[in-house]
């Protein structure tokens, strides 16, 4: 359990992962697991989004307003959820794929000893299972028939273009899918052709969904939602009937709007010649839904709204004129999107008035819509627990640490684990503060948080669309900063499983930098996307000569992060030392801070919420 995992938590390696895959997150990243996953604290609203993103793969309730949720890598995340909150959550996380169980005691049970409890849980957890599974099997007989459609019953969406911050021309563009909706007719009579299908794509949570909920809202029809990984089926045409019926389900209730949300799930390119039965039965339900789009163009009344962060990987045959012709492109909001996100949510809570959204904007760069909304309800609760009367700037500035970095985690380190993190971190610190190519640093903490006993954190100046080689090297110099650091005070048979997570951040940077961005002369300007190497084709495997070559080019671009690691801290061993020392007795360092004590000017007051660099 109390395996070291300090780590840094490197904003640009993250950005860089992201960039990418087509988008721009936030970074996040975590040491090596423990062999018991902890429970993380959590909150109804980010439970709740976890479980809007089909992220959670278990949820279980306990007496007493606690809910679990167990997420798709094995996580656990605890929150409170007080009875009605938690049966709307548990209908929603069923829904969305969820296995839900309802446990009778209080969570850690009372009479039991924690193992008890586990066991005790485990076994509801298994009946709950077993009991799902075998209703879920029933529905599939019945879906095998083709007796039963199950759409879900369409909702009347309350969303209004209002409520979509920024994203104007995306608006206007849908302006003319919700004059159609509003009167068909009229644009038949004409014989003009409405495009019966739009693709939404973009990172997740861009607003993609709250977008396609706005059009129907704005228009007032009914809003029918199915996931694409709902298609997916074990067996060979179930998924195609399940289109059929969807579509002749909401042919009915036409005008309205079909959302079909991770298209990708189904609408991934067709590889030709794969031949195994998944495969097959995904091209299947692919084709079911070209044929349903086609069927479309006497002007039906439906317009399908699909959603994607996977753009990249769709067949293109859904791209065609007459299917999804019409593409609206969402991407993670700049500066002036961000403040505009945060007013729409801050004017559901109390926000204090000296809060300026944005400054709040600016320390939030990389923040999706839904970070953002996360953002301000976390502050909110910060409020709440300091007794504040309105949300206030330190409040944003938990909240924003916490979504960061984790909450936080008390009484797990003893005088020698905190003196290792220390230098650790500030071996991390050093770096990125010489590195001229480094984003500035927002914050130094050997406070525990999540999976981290301690971390750095950087934010960029600005948004920045592309990464530099120059920069990214610096990354990897800055990962390597806290073993180096860690070598230096303690000697090679003292390093810890600290840098764990360092390290493997590194090295997927270093990859990427080979295998995607052609920066390695040796390997060339050639992509090696052995990630999205096709399991079913051979498309995309790499010979063994030029996976060799790719792991040798790796290892030499971290061994010269790890030299110009060791040149810095040498050159700056006394700053290394003092920001160690000065994080021992703070625990936590802003940026500005770090620069101070690395000039050699004495700590003064704390600096104010939300500076930058
Ligand atoms: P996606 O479908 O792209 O993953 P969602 O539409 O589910 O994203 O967004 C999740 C939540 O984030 C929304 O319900 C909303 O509260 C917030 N959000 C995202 N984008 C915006 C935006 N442009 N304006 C206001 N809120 C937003
Ligand atoms: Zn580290
Ligand atoms: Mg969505």
């Amino acid at each position: 359990m109390s395996k070291r995992t300090t780590l840094l938590a490197v904003f640009a390696a993250l950005a860089a992962l992201a960039l990418a895959a087509g988008g721009t997150v936030l970074y996040r990243s975590f040491g090596t697991a423990s062999a018991a996953p902890p429970v993380a604290e959590s909150s109804f609203s980010a439970l709740r989004a976890m479980i809007g993103d089909g992220r959670v793969a278990e949820l279980t309730v306990y007496a007493h307003g606690t809910g679990v949720a167990v997420d798709r890598d094995g996580k656990r995340h605890r929150a409170l959820l007080p009875p009605p909150v938690s049966a709307r959550l548990a209908e929603e996380a069923a829904a969305n794929g969820a296995a839900v169980a309802f446990v009778s005691e209080p969570e850690g049970g009372s009479g039991f000893d924690g193992d008890t409890a586990l066991a005790v849980g485990g076994n509801v957890l298994l009946i709950a299972g077993i009991g799902l599974a075998a209703w879920f099997f029933a529905v599939k007989g019945g879906m095998r028939t083709g007796t039963k459609a199950r759409l879900a019953a369409p909702s009347e969406s309350l969303v209004r273009f209002g409520d979509v911050a920024g994203c104007d021309n995306e608006k206007m563009e849908l302006m003319e899918v919700v004059e159609f909706l509003k009167d068909p007719r009229r644009f038949a009579r004409l014989g003009a052709c409405v495009p019966a299908g739009v693709l939404m794509s973009g990172p997740p949570g861009t607003g993609k969904t709250l977008l396609a909920r706005a059009v129907a809202g704005e228009a007032g029809v009914p809003f029918f939602s199915v996931s694409g990984s709902d298609f997916v089926e074990m067996f060979v045409g179930v998924g195609a009937g399940r289109v059929r019926a969807m579509f002749a389900q909401a042919k009915k209730k036409a005008p309205c709007i079909l959302f079909i949300d991770e298209i990708d799930a189904v609408g991934r390119q067709r590889s030709g010649s794969g031949s195994r039965a998944p495969h097959e039965e995904r091209e299947q339900t692919l084709n079911q839904l070209l044929v349903e789009m086609d069927g479309f163009k006497a002007n039906s009344g439906v317009v399908v709204i699909a959603a994607t962060n996977r753009a990249d990987i769709l067949d293109e045959a859904l791209l065609r004129p007459g299917r999804f012709s019409r593409h609206v492109i969402l991407q993670t909001p700049d500066l002036a999107g961000r403040a505009k996100i945060l007013a729409v949510h801050a004017r559901k809570v109390t926000v204090g008035s000296e809060v300026d959204l944005h400054l709040v904007a600016r320390g939030t760069p990389g923040f999706s819509g839904a970070q953002l909304m996360h953002l301000v309800n976390e502050a909110a609760i910060a409020a709440a627990r300091a007794g504040h009367d309105a949300v206030a700037a330190v409040d944003f500035e938990t909240a924003k640490d916490r979504i960061l970095m984790g909450a936080e985690r008390s009484g797990l380190m003893n005088d020698d684990d905190r003196r290792l993190t220390a230098i650790h971190e500030a071996g991390h610190a050093v770096v990125a503060l010489h590195l001229p190519a480094s984003d500035p640093i927002h914050k130094a903490t050997i406070v525990p948080r999540g999976q981290a006993l301690g971390m750095v954190v950087r934010l960029p100046e600005r948004d920045s669309p592309a990464l530099r080689r120059s920069r990214l090297k610096a990354d990897l110099a800055v990962a390597m900063g806290g073993r180096v650091a860690e070598e230096m005070a303690f000697g090679p048979e003292e390093i810890s499983t600290g840098a764990a997570g360092d390290i493997q951040m590194a090295t997927r940077i270093a990859r990427k930098m080979v295998t995607e961005w052609g920066m390695s002369r040796r390997l060339g300007l050639v992509a090696f996307s052995g990630q999205h190497a096709d399991p079913y084709t051979s498309e995309g495997v790499r010979s063994d000569d030029t996976s060799r070559e790719i792991d040798a080019e790796v290892r030499a671009m971290i061994a010269e992060a790890h030299d110009t690691a060791v040149t810095i801290l040498r050159t700056y061993r006394g700053e290394l030392d003092a920001v160690a020392a000065a994080l021992l007795e703070r625990e936590s360092l802003s940026g500005a801070e770090i620069a101070a004590i690395s000039r050699g000017t004495p700590l003064g007051l704390d600096q104010a919420a939300f500076t930058v660099g």
